[in-house]
């Protein structure tokens, strides 16, 4: 574990280093894929539910992590790309969804595009979701 870039993390979102934070935190950033509720419940057994979904919370909150939207049922989190701030995340990029392996990954250099909406019609987000075969799964 990268103690030195996690502390980091924690101090320029303003969040004090509690064993909790560290350890989630620590386990986005060894992750390559989004990561749900059940599975940090899974890796972190010792910590209770409603620790682990707070964490998630002021994570998302502060511009660390952001939801990975993928069009399943499960709510997906993977880390920021750090330009995000407290209440205002810039994650325009789309996420792609394996049909084999089930992960969620971050197209970060794949922009979401700008759309024409008819007339009165006010955007307030956009999502662009890929479904397919992982690189990992193709092999
Ligand atoms: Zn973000
Ligand atoms: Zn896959
Ligand atoms: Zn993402």
């Amino acid at each position: 574990m990268d103690i030195n870039r996690v502390s980091d993390i924690l101090a320029k979102h303003d969040l004090r280093k509690t064993a909790v934070r560290i350890q989630v935190l620590a386990y986005f950033l060894e992750s390559d894929t989004a990561i749900s509720h059940g599975q940090l419940e899974k890796e972190m057994e010792d910590t209770d539910r409603v620790t682990l979904y707070r964490t998630l919370k002021s994570f998302e909150e502060t511009g660390i992590i952001h939801k990975a939207i993928d069009g399943t049922e499960v709510a997906r989190y993977a880390l920021c790309a750090g330009e995000c701030e407290h209440h205002h995340h810039e994650d325009d990029h789309a996420h792609f969804h394996c049909g084999k392996c089930c992960e969620t990954v971050c197209l970060d250099e794949v922009v979401v595009p700008m759309v024409n909406l008819p007339q009165g019609f006010q955007q307030e987000s956009a999502h662009l979701i890929i479904n397919g075969i992982c690189e990992k799964c193709k092999l």
